[in-house]
């Protein structure tokens, strides 16, 4: 293991995931492909039909089920060095699961099973009942370590990096996807891995939130919502929002919500500290907007966390009301959309520090109108 994986992956955490489970009356961690696995070995799991499987008794030693060719992929992407079994094409790997874990009574799956494994492991240990290891992990997952903090700022750097090009590529005349296709291929030329989603909503299409990107031919003075994430190399995500104007001077009834939509995404960053809660830095985003009379038109919640997942704990939303601790990483990212028009949204995503804030989207917020 090299000393950069190391400080991502250390060792430590198959410890602490499995004092976790115990506390929670869990004889076994159950995790596929995934987030979970990976956060505890580094290995970046394929999720197909064969079955991969993580399994941490909450008292013994963990064992990684592999399908035979993918052991060479397991051995090199796993971290921690856990031990290894694999099973080959056309026989069952359910009975390794029984043997890595015997005798569990509970066991906690990763959220993200897919159902027919879920059901191959209720077969497999007919004795235990299932629960989610979702509510273990995210314990663990939710406060990033400074390694975790540092691959988020360098995959927010990489997204800023792809941001600062727009203008090579966004113009009146194109199509969405035209822009998108330039945008995913700078987005690997920075270091993603991954291209997650290529947001390029256009005009009327920017009133959907999570349009994609379509064969609309993008018109002079059209707002257009860009958002862009993927993963880098190591695992961690990117996701940021801007909202541009292509070539020309925008409506008037989008210019008027504008500057009310980055106040609040300003506001809302602000208000991040520990001790203050999801819900409270919600509502400073929401009551700006609603102020101004746009409370409808702001019709998701204010930002999502971010590591291994590009949405995972803590979300900031209504209801969200546990306080807000050093480490946690989340996205800050209140929209207006006007059915039928336009829309725009800015996103950052920021890290809860000691003594505020740090944002690990570092670009200007105003609105950038391309000529
Ligand atoms: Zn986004
Ligand atoms: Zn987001």
């Amino acid at each position: 293991m090299d000393a950069a994986a190391a400080d991502l992956y250390p060792p430590s955490r198959l410890d602490a995931a499995r004092r976790a489970a115990a506390d929670a009356g869990l004889d076994a961690l159950l995790l596929g492909p995934g987030a979970d696995l990976r956060y505890l070995t580094g290995y970046p799991a394929l999720s197909t039909e064969r079955l991969t499987l993580l399994v941490v008794p909450a008292d013994g030693e963990a064992t990684l089920i592999v399908p035979r060719l993918e052991r060479p992929a397991a051995e090199a992407g796993n971290a921690v060095g856990v031990r290894i079994v694999d099973h080959d094409d056309g026989t069952d790997p359910y009975p390794l699961v029984a043997q890595a874990a015997p005798g569990a009574r509970t066991v906690g799956l990763s959220n993200r099973m897919w159902a027919e494994q879920v059901l191959g492991l209720r077969d497999a240990l007919p004795d235990a009942r299932q629960r989610l290891a979702g509510d273990v992990l995210s314990g663990l997952r939710i406060r990033k370590s400074p390694a975790e903090v540092a691959a988020l700022r360098r995959a927010g750097a990489a997204i800023d990096a792809v941001h600062e090009r727009m203008g090579e590529w966004l113009r009146p005349g194109r199509t969405e996807q035209e822009v998108a296709a330039d945008i995913a291929a700078a987005m690997r030329g920075t270091g993603h891995v991954t291209v997650d989603f290529v947001i390029v909503g256009s005009g009327p299409n920017g009133a959907s939130p999570h349009h994609g990107a379509s064969d609309r031919v993008i018109g002079p003075g059209d707002p257009v919502v860009v958002d862009i994430g993927g993963s880098m190399a190591d695992g961690y995500r990117s996701d940021c929002t801007r909202t541009y104007v292509a070539g020309g001077a925008p409506p008037d009834d989008f210019l008027a919500y504008y500057d009310v939509l980055e106040q609040a995404q300003r506001a809302a960053v602000a208000a991040v500290r520990p001790g203050t809660s999801g819900a409270e830095v919600d509502a400073v985003a929401r009551d700006i907007i609603a102020a101004a009379g746009y409370g409808p038109r702001f019709l998701h919640r204010t930002g999502h966390g971010i590591g291994l997942d590009g949405h995972e704990e803590p979300y900031v939303v209504a209801g969200s009301t546990d306080p807000l601790q050093a480490g946690m990483a989340f996205s800050i990212e209140p929209g207006i959309y006007v059915e039928g028009r336009h829309g725009a949204r800015i996103e950052d995503i920021v890290v809860c520090a000691d003594d505020g804030v740090e944002r690990l989207n570092t670009l200007p917020t105003g609105l950038v109108v391309l000529s």
